[in-house]
């Protein structure tokens, strides 16, 4: 999802644009990035850095954090710290943003697509355990796919739009065969499933502080977790795997996936604002719930009682029998109104990047794509503007 502002000129008279959700910059950005100007530490190292990624650990509570260059960056290499190599298949939620699947790919291993919970819409633990106790094997210790022959080597939730995955069934049936437990958490900073945090739910996450993030550098990642020897892999592979301080001597090929000292700069400033924006997200969230409440054919995600939910992009579906119209033509009619809105991700099942991948029966996912939209919901969005996106929903579906 693109945090644009579309501007349209002259086609919408009257009225101001209201972005899907932009970044929210309002506290020391400006001061700690004037900082590494005036210091010199502008690159990809610096106390920024350091800072930012003690800063993440403490507040997901993990020992060790490694900051990237983005959230993709960051799950290819905890998939390769994880273990995940040519030709394994990890299972990955179905309706999701394409990253953590391109991010198995890079690798030459496979997704395998599962679909998700109809009410929480995250990945759904029930459709995991079929596919594991009834389309794999497992013997000495390994666990293969029997449709690909392929060893199955670790789960891959990703917690989508700021709600959690149900995670404890994943992480028994996985304790069960051995599979590693990457953690998507990109879209839920912040968010708490049964008072843990996100992010240290598995044994390594990763989060993304893209623009249209709960906070941003710009473009940023990081990778968490409190296995030391992941984090120092991690390290060396972001940072191009140097083995020798002085001499360029590498025995690995690694990546420049790092965070600049500029970019780390301006995402301890957002931190100092998280809580804040949490709150936001929720208040906005609560607003459109109570709105909405009264009006059929408009159903939002659900949130389990154990989950603290970020609300990071609010999305509801549209009954199109009951609505008369269907969330595209909704897209349509809102974006007259000059109200941006956007679908959910196309699954990943019929991503034609991911034709190849394999696949167990998705149709919650269809449903959720066909219907599904996501409303306004910056952090700076007015109670005035929201009050605009509720009447022209409620005009939608009377
Ligand atoms: C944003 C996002 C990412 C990737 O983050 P980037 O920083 O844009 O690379 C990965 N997974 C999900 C689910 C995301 O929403």
């Amino acid at each position: 999802m693109s945090t644009r502002t579309p501007s349209e000129p002259g086609s919408h008279p009257g009225g101001d644009w209201i972005p899907l959700s932009v970044p929210h910059l309002g506290g020391n950005e400006g001061r700690y990035i004037q900082e590494c100007l005036d210091t010199n530490w502008v690159s990809s190292v610096g106390p920024f850095v350091d800072r930012f990624e003690q800063c993440l650990a403490e507040r997901v509570g993990a020992t060790r954090a490694v900051a990237t260059c983005n959230g993709t960056a960051a799950l290819h290499v905890a998939l390769l710290v994880a273990g995940v190599e040519v030709e394994d298949e990890v299972l990955v939620s179905d309706l999701t943003f394409i990253a953590p699947a391109n991010a198995v790919r890079y690798i030459g291993a496979w997704p395998v697509f599962i679909d998700a919970e109809p009410r929480s819409w995250q990945m759904d633990p029930g459709r995991i355990a079929d596919f594991l106790d009834g389309a794999c094997d497992y013997q000495d210790g390994v666990l293969r796919n029997k449709a690909t022959s392929r060893r199955v080597r670790a789960i891959l939730p990703v917690h989508v739009l700021g709600n959690c995955v149900d995670m404890d069934p994943i992480l028994e049936i996985a304790r069960k065969y051995g599979l590693v437990v990457v953690e998507d958490a990109t879209e839920n900073l912040g968010a708490t499933y049964k008072g843990r945090p996100a992010g240290r739910l598995g044994d390594i996450a990763c989060f993304s502080f893209n623009g249209n993030k709960i906070i941003t550098t710009g473009g940023g990642g990081m990778i968490v977790t409190d296995n030391p020897n992941w984090a120092e892999r991690a390290r060396y592979l972001t940072t191009q795997a140097k083995d020798d301080p002085v001499e360029y001597i590498h025995k690995n090929i690694g990546f420049n996936y790092r965070l600049t000292n500029i970019q780390a700069a301006m995402g301890c400033a957002q931190m100092e604002r998280l809580k804040e924006h949490v709150d936001v997200k929720r208040r906005i969230a609560h607003r459109y719930e109570t709105a909405f409440q009264s009006i059929r054919g408009i159903t939002p995600m659900r949130v389990a009682e154990d989950v603290f939910c970020t609300y990071w992009m609010y999305t509801v579906l549209i009954d199109a029998e009951v609505c008369g119209i269907d969330s595209r033509e909704a897209l349509r009619r809102l974006k007259e109104h000059k109200i941006q809105t956007r679908p959910l991700w196309q699954p990943l099942h019929l991503s034609p990047a991911h034709a190849e991948s394999p696949s167990t029966p998705c149709a919650v996912a269809e449903r959720l794509y066909r219907d599904g939209l996501s409303l306004p919901c910056s952090v700076g969005l007015t109670e005035a503007d929201q009050d605009r996106v509720i009447d022209a929903v409620a005009a939608l579906a009377s």
